[in-house]
């Protein structure tokens, strides 16, 4: 309420406006294909503005990822500006404009929101579609931090909301009411949690009151809106700490319901979705590919896994038929709220197939899967499995062992050897290996015993 009595009253309100050598906004910071945009449109004789993150990413000291633009042109005008642009159509009309690989999404300044708003019974505005200008278009932003306008005529930054001071104080705050602002749009929850996150912001106490309370409303969204949520919040550096933010504002129990209970029940399971986030996490900050399926596949297991035991052990199913049930479940049901797309969704559920069969090592098994196109991700869910009590560390190692050597590890312990060996012998030229081992009757030797 405070936020919004600092604007009450007010029919017209003066930005700030702060001049160049007041800010750290440099074009140098900018992307060409942003800069590109800017001037294209401001020389066509529209307003133009850098926004949203990238003001905000640049004034919190980080690099941005992407470039927002507003301005005053509607859609049409900027296809005359670039007639390469898509426009894309959903909530509102977005301009997407592409140079080589990099997309710059412009957006028409919007409307103030009137009670002429169509809006559900929660609240939640379903049609929008009025254009606005600058300052309508700032108030209509999430977080003051997110409304912060660098203008390309003059590289001065306009500030309408007092994101500046807010961005300096590392505060994270809702513009307006937030309950009415959350009801609006209840994705914003998920955004305030990310947000944060990213910049090491606390939520203004105001902003973050209302979200366990108002956590339900996310049952509203369409399930295909939270999975790019989801992707957002999960699959990036600080996926850990968003899940954590997540489950204390009760946020994931929306989301992920069944993940949400079983983690109650089985509270162990949480060090293991932690560890798959934060394995995701690691490979984002080292570059390398990261697929939603695997990420899934981790955020599901709980559940999965916990269904895999009890179809075996109440219905008598044989293994493989108990995982393909639980995994077809559990999709059905997650998918009531956060869709997935069946391109992550199969691959997702060979992941977890695939996990009884680390279990066989007699034979031909084991080349067999070794040559499966879904090993590399089924084997390192197997060492998080492993790494957090759900697999025989033993069991990992041989699999370690198995891609390593020219022939696989004969046992358990023929693997624990192999893996002893390549440590102490570094640099040493390899040394032939034993032709049996000490058994211990591990999965792999059935004939011992
Ligand atoms: P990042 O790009 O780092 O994820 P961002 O804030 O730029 O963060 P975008 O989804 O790119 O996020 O949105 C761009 C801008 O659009 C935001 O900064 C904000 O001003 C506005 N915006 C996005 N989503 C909402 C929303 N749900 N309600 C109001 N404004 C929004
Ligand atoms: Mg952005």
């Amino acid at each position: 309420m405070a936020n919004l009595f600092r604007f009450a009253g007010r029919s017209r309100l003066e930005p700030r406006r702060i001049p160049r050598e007041d800010h750290p906004v440099s074009r140098k910071l900018i992307s060409p294909a942003a800069l590109k945009v800017l001037y294209g449109l401001r020389d066509a004789g529209h307003e133009a503005y850098l926004v949203g993150g990238a003001v905000r990413d640049i004034l919190a000291g980080i690099e941005p990822k992407d470039f927002d633009i507003a301005t005053s042109a509607h859609p049409e005008e900027m296809r005359r500006v670039f007639r390469t642009a898509r426009l894309i159509g959903r909530r509102f009309v977005i301009a997407h404009v592409r140079f080589g690989a990099e997309i710059i999404e412009v957006t028409t300044f919007r409307g103030a929101i009137t009670d002429s708003h169509e809006r559900d019974e929660t609240g939640r505005i379903l049609s929008d579609n009025q254009y606005g200008n600058l300052e309508s278009d700032a108030f209509r932003r999430d977080f003051t931090a997110n409304a912060l306008y660098y203008d390309i005529r003059d590289y001065s930054v306009v500030d309408y909301t007092g994101g500046l001071e807010d961005v300096q104080d590392r505060v994270l705050r809702l513009i307006g009411d937030p309950e009415l602002r959350y009801r609006e749009d209840p994705v914003r929850m998920l955004r305030a949690v990310r947000i944060a996150n990213k910049l090491r912001f606390e939520l203004e106490p105001a902003t973050a009151e209302p979200v366990a309370r108002l956590a339900p409303l996310l049952r509203e969204i369409p399930p295909a809106r939270l999975f790019d949520e989801v992707i957002k919040i999960l699959m990036c550096r600080d996926a850990v700490a968003n899940f954590r933010g997540l489950r204390a504002y009760g946020l994931f129990a929306q989301l992920f319901p069944d993940t949400e209970a079983t983690l109650v029940r089985y509270p162990a399971m949480t060090g293991f979705v932690e560890r798959a986030l934060d394995n995701t996490a690691q490979r984002i900050a080292n570059d390398q590919p990261v697929t939603p399926a695997f990420l899934y596949a981790a955020l599901l297991w709980p559940m999965v896994a916990e269904r895999f035991v009890r179809l075996q052990a109440e219905q008598g199913l044989h293994p493989n038929a108990a995982l393909s049930q639980a995994g077809d479940e559990a999709v059905a049901r997650a998918c009531l709220r956060v869709t997935l797309p069946k391109r992550f969704s199969m691959p997702m559920q060979e992941i977890w197939e695939l996990q009884p069969r680390f279990d066989q090592l007699q034979g031909n098994k084991p080349k067999r899967l070794l040559a499966h196109p879904r090993f590399r991700a089924a084997y390192d869910f197997l060492v998080l499995r492993s790494e957090t009590g759900d697999a025989d560390p033993a069991l990992a190692r041989w699999w370690t062992a198995a891609q390593a050597g020219a022939t696989l590890p004969e046992s358990l312990d023929d693997a624990e050897d192999l893996a002893a060996e390549s440590a102490t012998a570094e640099g040493a030229p390899k040394k032939r290996r034993r032709r049996s081992g000490r058994r211990r009757g591990g999965a792999g030797t059935p004939a011992d015993g």
